[in-house]
């Protein structure tokens, strides 16, 4: 298969857009890495499972969401990026307590409907900036709630183009991930809360921001935690025992505010990221004995 031509092939035949070589930077929160080989945004279902089963047996294929637990390399990304826009953002409740949202509906967004329509259980997710696919396959959370607490179903298309459901008690979640294959491309989900007043869920929202804004730094090039929080143990607390906060290579930075977060200052590469990453899980283990987890997921080439 000459995969480039055809792929300019299918280009034709769909009505999303196909991009070559394009620059992955602003796909991710750090504003790093290089490009796609093939940056696919599918319009619809028909022009997803279409080109899948052209280009089936080519499985160097990753979903971005927002990009904010996503380090590409400076290398980018020799496969297929795929990347949902508006059309796979949808949100609507099916019955009182139930809303179907579409895989690139932000969380934060998902958290506002279901404020809407007075549905509790929502509110932790207008602290993670990222989409609802990308929270299931990190099952993210935080102030003790996790995305898999209020997920009924899934409906994920495979690499063959073939859509399944599958439900949530058939997942198996962990801290920060679950065991749904790599070559599942969530496409909807399915919540379901509780009724509750919506004055009371507002408030909760409103100190759920309040205590993140506290915690956390704001208005950084960062993908939020770096790494995951050993049983026991608080990641930032190792890595300030350890005496890595200020260390930094090049522009890539560990956060004042936050031991956890890793940013870019500016003009840091991937690899200065990656080299930080590196130094800091040395450090805290050569300290505490602790090996430190990543929970940043890193694809591309270096
Ligand atoms: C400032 C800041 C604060 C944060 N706070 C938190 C927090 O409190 N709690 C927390 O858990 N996380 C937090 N994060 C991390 C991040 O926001 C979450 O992990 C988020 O859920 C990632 O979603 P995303 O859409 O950005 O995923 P991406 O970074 O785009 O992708 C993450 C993973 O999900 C996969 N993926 C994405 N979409 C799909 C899809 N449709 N189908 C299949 N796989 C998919 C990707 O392939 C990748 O493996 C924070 C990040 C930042 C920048």
């Amino acid at each position: 298969m000459n995969l480039i031509s055809d792929i300019k092939e299918i280009k034709k035949k769909i009505s999303g857009q196909i991009l070559f070589d394009e620059k992955l930077s602003s796909y991710s929160w750090f504003n790093l890495g290089g490009p796609a080989k093939i940056l696919f945004k599918p319009k619809n279902l028909n022009d997803l499972s279409f080109f899948l089963k052209e280009i089936k047996g080519l499985n160097n294929i990753k979903v971005l969401g927002a990009g904010s637990n996503t380090l590409i390399r400076d290398g980018g990304f020799n496969g297929t990026i795929i990347k949902f826009g508006k059309s796979f953002s949808h949100m609507s409740l099916f019955d009182e307590n139930t809303i179907i949202a579409g895989a690139s509906a932000l969380d934060k967004n998902l958290s506002s409907f279901a404020l809407e329509n007075s549905l509790s259980g929502f509110e932790f997710l207008s602290c993670i900036p990222g989409t609802i696919g990308g929270g299931i396959r990190m099952n993210s959370g935080c102030y003790g709630e996790e995305i898999s607490k209020i997920l009924i179903s899934v409906q994920a298309m495979d690499f063959n183009g073939k859509v399944r459901v599958i439900y949530s008690s058939d997942i198996k979640f962990s801290y920060r991930g679950c065991n749904l294959d790599d070559n599942l491309i969530f496409i909807s989900a399915t919540f379901r809360g509780q009724k509750d007043n919506k004055e009371k869920i507002k408030n909760k929202i409103e100190n759920l921001i309040n205590k993140k804004k506290k915690d956390q730094p704001s208005q950084i090039k960062t993908c939020g935690s770096t790494f995951k929080n050993p049983k026991n143990y608080k990641a930032w607390e190792l890595i300030k025992n350890s005496g890595c906060d200020g260390m930094n290579f090049g522009d890539a930075y560990i956060s004042e505010k936050h031991c956890n977060f890793f940013v870019n200052k500016g003009k840091a590469r991937s690899q200065d990221l990656e080299n930080l990453i590196h130094e800091v899980k040395n450090k805290v283990f050569n300290k505490t004995g602790v090996s430190l987890e990543l929970e940043l997921q890193i694809i591309g080439e270096k």
